[in-house]
């Protein structure tokens, strides 16, 4: 903070403005206040200290972590800027995102707006009555000159919230907060309103659960038990503690899932029900892992790519597979490391993983590192076709995970794992390490090549760059474990018939909304779309469709009645089997003491179930 005040100091000449406040370093004040909060609007004031004859303003179009353009400024209103005489001054817009402002022979510029926060995820802003989440990258503009600036923001808030929950620094007792600059600001999101805060320490490290307005079927005390397994197993993980503040995974009760992660805080969506099915509990548990190893794995230690951000347009990169990818691999691992779920439903999870990948057609089209780069256009741009010509990165990576760690290992004889190469990417590129500007491409295979050899480095390098698939079978092999794929219910049943067509209700009728490539749907022509409205001229409904699907047996030539957009169309369709269903994982009856030790080294755990 010294250095950045003398650097500031030396490049400023007189005539510049010091300060926004007399006697005070050059800084953006930024005030949110919420006078319409009933009807989702935020009102914003900046007051930004000018340098130049003519000053552009910019608001993001994405959000870090989620690789989308959103067009934030969509949502901006009635903006206004004012000079430090209180004289209006013109805005032009000369891009979506983008107003210039004439301000020779000011110091300061105020800039009034309204945000409409009403699009619920994540990455975006949402208000209402009694709630608020709050992302900076919608909401606070930003010049060339303040994005290295301090900001401070004040946050006037309506009576009736009684808690802000940010990571930012708090300034005194009050509403104020600060950040060192404007990256910082808007990797701090803010929750608002009636909330629950259960505060808990690993380590000495102080974290926070915080629960956006408890329900009843909720238990936050055994939530925040479970919390703390994941932060214990992961700080033991890294050996390292990067947090110079409280962490805060902020939870928010809503009909979404999902999770985005900051450099001291995630963002956390789940449905108030979330606890009352196991397995949905364990999905929630897994999203809480995967989002804080992202405060080593992408926050700290980055494709060099993504090292400094441009928020106004795409940033490629063909690393997402270790970012995401490796981050997947391990959300679940650590869930068994922890102690909170058993050996079975690890094998579950990691069977349903690859269930998922090998039943998804666009597997054979993008490689992992093509996904990454694609993810702008595909992953966040799901359509109809998106099985059939992408996979994601999250899944090819996860299993690019299992796989490598157990060529390390292999190689190794267990001396190393991908957690090794894990750490030795840290120290070599994160944050506080050697290389702080994040990996180079290539950066992670050298890590491979250096702890487990060529050998590995080659498989490695397949599997990011073509479409071949993970030796999944083999890695499950080396362990004494193995994969039955079977396309029905129970072993050695037949598989249901099928059309590999996966059906959505659209609440009057049942909507294609994926069809496989090389499955009878597509083969018959049907599309992402259609709606089915009978089989054979019998009336199907969303209500009795699974049930006469269970009538039809394979090899079966039917007629299916659809409705392409207002249009009528008959179509015969051969009937074929489901994609396969069952995918169960479990140690071989014949497996060896050889086998169990390195079960239990990569677990790592004592699995007594084997003795
Ligand atoms: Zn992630």
């Amino acid at each position: 903070m010294l250095k950045w005040l003398l650097t500031a100091l030396i490049l400023l000449t007189c005539q510049l403005p010091l300060a926004t406040a007399a006697g005070s370093a050059p800084a953006v004040r930024h005030t949110l206040s919420f006078p319409q909060k009933n009807n989702q609007y935020v009102h914003v004031r900046s007051e930004f200290p000018v340098d130049a004859d003519q000053t552009d303003f910019y608001l993001p179009s994405w959000n870090p972590g989620s690789y989308l353009i959103r067009d934030f400024a969509a949502n901006l209103e009635r903006l206004e800027a004012t000079d430090s005489s209180g004289r209006q001054r013109q805005l032009v817009k000369i891009a979506k995102d983008q107003w210039r402002i004439e301000t020779s022979g000011i110091e300061t510029l105020t800039l009034e707006y309204d945000v409409w926060a009403g699009r619920l995820n994540v990455a975006e802003s949402w208000v209402e009555s009694s709630t608020a989440l709050l992302n900076g990258a919608g909401l606070f503009l930003y010049t060339g000159q303040s994005r290295v600036l301090p900001q401070y923001l004040e946050f006037l808030v309506p009576a009736d919230w009684a808690n802000i929950h940010t990571s930012l620094a708090r300034e005194g007792n009050g509403s104020l907060y600060f950040a060192s600059d404007y990256d910082e600001l808007l990797d701090s999101p803010i929750l608002a309103g009636n909330t629950v805060e259960y505060p808990f320490k690993v380590g000495g490290q102080p974290y926070s659960l915080v629960l956006s307005q408890e329900n009843r079927f909720w238990d936050g005390e055994r939530s925040v038990e479970d919390v703390a397994k994941i932060v214990q197993v992961q700080q033991d993980f890294w050996g390292t503690n990067p947090f110079d503040r409280d962490y805060l995974f902020l939870n928010l009760f809503m009909d979404k899932f999902g999770g985005l992660e900051h450099d001291h805080s995630t963002v956390l969506m789940c449905s108030p029900w979330q606890m009352r099915g196991n397995k949905d509990y364990i999905k929630w548990l897994g999203l809480v892992s995967h989002e804080f190893f992202h405060a080593w794995n992408i926050r700290r230690m980055r494709p060099q790519a993504l090292a400094e951000y441009d928020y106004q347009k795409e940033i490629y990169t063909r690393e997402l597979w270790l970012a995401e990818g490796l981050t997947s691999y391990y959300d679940n691992l650590f869930l068994f490391r922890g102690g909170l779920i058993d050996v079975s439903d690890y094998l579950e999870l990691l069977a349903e993983e690859i269930r998922n990948y090998e039943t998804t057609p666009g597997r054979e089209i993008r490689s992992a590192e093509l996904a990454s780069f694609d993810t702008w256009i595909k992953y966040y741009k799901p359509d109809g076709n998106k099985l059939n010509s992408t996979i994601s990165y999250y899944r090819k990576g996860a299993l690019i995970g299992f796989v490598t760690d157990m060529e390390i290992r292999r190689k190794t004889d267990n001396r190393a794992s991908l957690d090794d190469v894990m750490r030795e990417m840290y120290s070599r590129f994160g944050r506080s390490g050697s290389n702080p500007n994040g990996y180079p491409p290539g950066g992670f295979e050298e890590a491979v090549e250096s702890i487990g050899g060529q050998d590995v480095r080659a498989i490695v390098d397949t599997m990011l760059k073509t479409t071949s698939d993970p030796d999944i079978d083999a890695a499950l092999g080396w362990y004494g474990l193995s994969l039955e794929r079977s396309p029905g219910l129970s072993p050695g049943e037949n598989g249901p018939a099928g059309m590999g067509v996966g059906w959505k209700d659209s609440g009057t009728a049942l909507v294609a909304e994926h069809v496989l490539l090389g499955y009878p749907g597509a083969l018959a022509g049907i599309l992402p779309g259609d709606e089915l409205l009978a089989i054979d001229g019998f009336r199907v409904t969303p209500e009795d469709f699974a049930l006469l699907l269970n009538k039809l047996q394979p090899g079966d030539e039917v007629e299916l009645t659809l409705v392409r957009h207002g249009r009528l169309l008959v179509i015969p369709l051969t009937v074929g089997t489901e994609i396969p269903t069952r995918y169960v994982i479990s140690t071989r009856k014949d497996i060896s003491n050889r086998e169990k030790r390195r079960l239990e080294a990569w677990l790592g755990m004592d699995l007594k179930f084997l003795d």
